[in-house]
């Protein structure tokens, strides 16, 4: 485990002295420098900014034209940056094409940067070099991302740098850069105060970068995974993997990527590399074709919502059925399998499409139930089983219930596929809903004395091999279960 050298560096934009003095001192602020941003700052009292400060301060006056506040004089600006070398500011940040008319007045490190709002442009690298030709003590590059690919340019920048080399993207997808800035080596990484107090679009709150994505520990031998969604915010996968990864001492981290084109975003982060993926809505079909070997099941199925690397080639498969059939047989007496079961399924989407091959394959008689009866059929038909339509399926005997509509699913909690006059009592009911964690189903199978296993059982199992599957070790599940659930109870 490394411990890596890139500073976090505190933004602070706020309108005057006193709240910048504030923000710095906010308890939840373990940051190692702060940048104050006199753009934003009404009439800034330059000693009383420097003065006592609690940690090195980077000054910057940020001009419009490169995506900053200050709209007035030109030499004016300069002045105030002058002055707060001046008056002993430790680094000052001037931009490229202000850089010959910028008089240095002190010892303040000198930041040269270049700041591009609408794109990653394709000469990055050699704008990076003609600030590295100037007296930069530290050279700067920010730049909009417009697909997740930018960031590997800006890796690139760091990778070539001959100087101390900021290099970040901005933007929804900006965040890879500044998470796996000390990978590459980044002299410094800027972080908000918390969440909603951004100065730059992508800034990630500092608490996240230190307790979520462990910045301190990423260093260049950090293994990078990840998961492929769209969308992608209120994924619990980070919280889940990088919680496992921290537990056991790994060297690794786990990052969101919101992925609009699966096309566009796995060749090239082949070069990264990407140690493995979770796939999740959309994209679980459309991955298939990029990989190089793919499970057979998972083909099968036509989805794979887990990819390995080894040695540089990508395989796919699919832990969704396998999660989904352990949960149900922890609820069956020891040492009986599922073979000869009678099982009725409702729903015929992607989940079922995955539960019921596990189903088959296990040997179970299956009936499968949807509210589209095509859908229901056209799946039966793969799979050489009988199939009805929901409002049917009460009809059907069954030893064990699987749920793998999205019916019950929050907001809509007072919904149930199947009334409460068809649960029969003694059968295995399990819902692959899994928010909330008791559905209505679950809850009046419970009163109906069947036995009841939730969708929360599947979902961390699916990580657990995920996790199992990257990393050739056993997962804390425990560890994984109680992030998923107070996630979920909150
Ligand atoms: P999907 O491909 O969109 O399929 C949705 C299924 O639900 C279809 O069978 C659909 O029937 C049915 N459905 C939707 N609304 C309905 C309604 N109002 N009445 C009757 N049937 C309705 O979605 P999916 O990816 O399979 O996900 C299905 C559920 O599985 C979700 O709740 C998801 O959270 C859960 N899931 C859980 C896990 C886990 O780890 N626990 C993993 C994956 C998925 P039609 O064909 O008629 O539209």
């Amino acid at each position: 485990m490394s411990t890596n050298k890139t500073l976090l560096c505190l933004s602070v934009a706020v309108g005057t002295v006193e709240e910048a003095r504030e923000t710095l001192n906010e308890p939840t602020c373990a940051f190692d420098v702060a940048e104050f941003r006199l753009d934003f700052t009404r009439e800034p009292d330059l000693r009383q900014l420097l003065d006592g400060r609690p940690c090195p301060v980077i000054v910057t006056n940020r001009p419009v034209r490169e995506g900053g506040h200050w709209s007035g004089d030109e030499r004016q600006r300069l002045a105030i940056l002058e002055e707060a070398d001046r008056l002993g500011a430790d680094f000052v940040d001037v931009e490229l094409d202000a850089r010959p008319h910028f008089r240095r007045q002190g010892r303040a490190r000198l930041i040269v940067s270049y700041h591009n709002f609408q794109c990653t442009p394709p000469d990055i690298r050699q704008i990076a070099k003609r600030i590295e030709a100037t007296d930069a003590d530290i050279v700067k590059v920010a730049t909009m991302a417009n697909s997740l690919a930018d960031n590997l340019a800006i890796f690139e920048v760091l990778q070539a740098a001959t100087k101390p080399t900021i290099a970040l993207t901005m933007g929804e997808h900006g965040h890879v850069s500044r998470i796996l800035a000390p990978k590459f080596g980044a002299f410094l990484v800027y972080a908000a105060p918390s969440e909603g107090r951004q100065v730059a679009p992508g800034q990630v709150p500092v608490d996240q970068m230190l307790s979520l994505y462990r910045f301190r520990q990423i260093g260049p031998a950090t293994r990078v995974y990840g998961v492929i969604a769209n969308p992608v915010a209120h994924s619990m996968s980070p919280a889940i993997h990088n919680a496992a990864f921290a537990h056991c001492g790994l060297d690794a981290v786990y990052l969101p990527f919101r992925v609009d084109d699966p096309a566009e975003f796995i060749p090239p982060f082949r070069r990264l590399p990407v140690s493995g993926y979770s796939v999740t809505i959309p994209h679980k079909e459309a991955v298939i074709a990029l990989l190089d070997e793919v499970q057979p099941l998972a083909r099968k199925i036509g989805a794979v919502n887990t990819i390995v690397e080894r040695q540089g080639k990508l395989f796919g498969s699919n832990t969704d059925w396998s999660a989904a059939l352990r949960a149900i047989e922890s609820a069956l007496p020891e040492g009986q399998g599922l073979a000869g079961r009678q099982v009725l399924m409702l729903g015929a989407g992607g989940a079922a499409r995955a539960i019921a091959y596990g189903l088959v394959e296990r040997g179970c008689r299956l009936v499968i139930a949807n509210r589209t009866v095509g859908r229901a059929e056209r799946l039966a038909g793969e799979l050489g089983c009988r199939w009805t339509s929901l409002d049917q399926a009460g009809d059907i005997p069954y030893d064990v219930l699987v749920n793998a509509t999205s019916v019950g699913m929050h907001p809509n909690v007072d919904a149930t596929p199947l009334a409460r006059e068809h649960l029969r009592p003694g059968a295995i009911v399990f819902d692959s809903v899994y928010n909330p964690i008791e559905t209505r189903l679950l809850r009046e199978a419970r009163e109906a004395g069947c036995v009841v296993v939730n969708g929360l059982e599947m979902f961390v199992n699916q990580a657990v091999e995920q996790f199992e599957l990257w990393t050739g070790q056993p997962a804390p599940r425990e560890v994984m279960r109680s992030v998923v659930e107070s996630r979920l109870r909150h």
